[in-house]
């Protein structure tokens, strides 16, 4: 969470008390009726107090549901929901109006889901959103997204890692050159992963760049470089000229083509350090889909040195923390290697933590490092199995067992376990 602005912008005083609209507090008609004189806010007042109460409260997210005789609005916090106002139906189709004009969408299509991204400013802080649009029956469900930029790059030690996981990222960043991906699912914290790793490489005797738009973090240290949304600047185009200015280290944002694919793969065996990040389920899993784009199993087999993929969990809450008995349901569900271990921890609820008994996140992460047997295998675009068993057999450990040893710290509990590995 950005801190500055969260504090900036607590002190900014909400216009209306959005509660006193909510259909529980108010007679229908009533409501209307102000509707009709408009005695109710204007939508753009309202979706402003909306934004402002979720940055308020620390939300994550905002939700705009529209039920059979409300529009509901939830606010997300780390995945879990909480319920912020019912307004009257009536706002609905408004809210939905001026938030889909914000990011100038479509305001008449009504039948596709549509995302994009808009800036607010609220009090003088500058807000980053991210909107999507969900046809619905009742209407169309919107979410907002708020992008916090962190004031700082968090430090590569402060992201999770297990002491045995630093150990081989650091194995793999220290190499000369070479791809180094860091997987994970959306909203996995891949980019923040990037940025440490990118920032332990900055030494004043280095080239180093940036390549992706939106530019996640303002690095003093890098050359960053925002490819246009319009593709008359392409990533490939930046990397091309990046290429001809000798970098050392470059971070190339989302691998989504075979192109930049096999342009990023190509400047890492050419003796710069590429850092990239991509979509991906698992760490093995990532090396057929990289195959799959097209890219080339020669530049791959040459320039990857690495696959870290991570997933985030929620922390068990420090100010209710508890020790309880597992039940057996719970104990089979987390697996063998637990040591006969049956006291847990898990957080009763409290006011910090807003009654979820979690408190932030922390990532949980499963890095492969590639040796000559899997470059082999990578070149000769073996099935997955058989990079599964070389992996293995180089003492690869799966996310699970990072999890595991996560829950058994007390860091996480066994239901968020399960709830992010199934
Ligand atoms: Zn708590």
């Amino acid at each position: 969470m950005a801190v500055m602005k969260t504090e900036e912008l607590k002190k900014i005083p909400s216009k209306f008390n959005l509660e006193q609209f909510d259909v529980a507090v108010f007679a229908k008609d009533k409501i209307r009726e102000m509707f009709r004189t408009g005695k109710l806010p204007t939508a753009d007042a309202m979706a402003e107090e909306v934004i402002l109460r979720a940055v308020k409260e620390g939300a994550s997210d905002i939700h705009f549901e529209p039920t059979d005789f409300a529009l509901r609005i939830r606010l997300g916090y780390e995945g879990v929901m909480k319920k912020l106002v019912s307004l009257p139906k009536d706002t609905a189709e408004n809210l939905a109006n001026v938030l889909k004009a914000k990011a100038g969408l479509n305001a008449f299509e009504k039948k596709k889901p549509q995302e994009g991204r808009f800036t607010i400013i609220l009090g003088n802080v500058q807000l980053d959103l991210r909107i999507s649009t969900l046809p619905a029956v009742t209407g169309e469900r919107i979410a907002l997204r708020i992008l916090t930029k962190a004031s700082h790059i968090t430090k590569i030690e402060e992201l999770g890692f297990s002491e045995t996981n630093l150990e081989r990222m650091k194995k793999l960043y220290s190499r000369p050159s070479g791809l180094l991906l860091i997987t994970g699912p959306a909203g996995s914290g891949k980019t923040t992963t990037a940025y440490a790793t990118v920032n332990k490489l900055n030494t004043p005797e280095k080239n180093i760049f940036t390549v992706e738009n939106p530019i996640e973090f303002k690095l003093d240290f890098a050359t960053q470089v925002q490819p246009s949304a319009d593709k008359t600047f392409t990533t490939v185009d930046a990397l091309r000229s990046i290429l001809r200015q000798s970098p050392n280290v470059i971070l190339v944002g989302d691998i989504r083509d075979a192109e930049t694919g096999n342009l990023t793969a190509e400047a890492a065996f050419i003796g710069t350090m590429v850092i990239s990040t991509m979509l991906s389920s698992d760490a093995i899993g990532t090396i057929p889909r990289l195959l799959n784009f097209g890219i080339s199993p020669y530049w791959l087999a040459s320039s990857l040195v690495g696959i870290a993929h991570q997933q985030l969990v929620r922390k068990i809450c420090e100010a209710c923390k508890e020790e309880y008995q597992a039940g057996p349901d719970e104990l089979e569900r987390l697996g063998t290697g637990t040591w006969g271990q049956t006291q847990y921890y898990r957080g009763k609820g409290c006011e910090a933590c807003n009654g979820t008994g979690y408190h932030e996140r922390t990532a949980i992460q499963e890095i492969l490092v590639i040796n000559d047997q899997m470059r082999d295998l990578i070149y000769e675009q073996a099935p997955s199995v058989k990079l599964k068993e070389a992996a293995f057999n180089a003492g690869f450990e799966e996310i699970r067992t990072d999890a595991k040893g996560k829950v058994t710290d007390s860091i996480t509990t066994i239901a968020e376990f399960v709830r992010s590995l199934g």
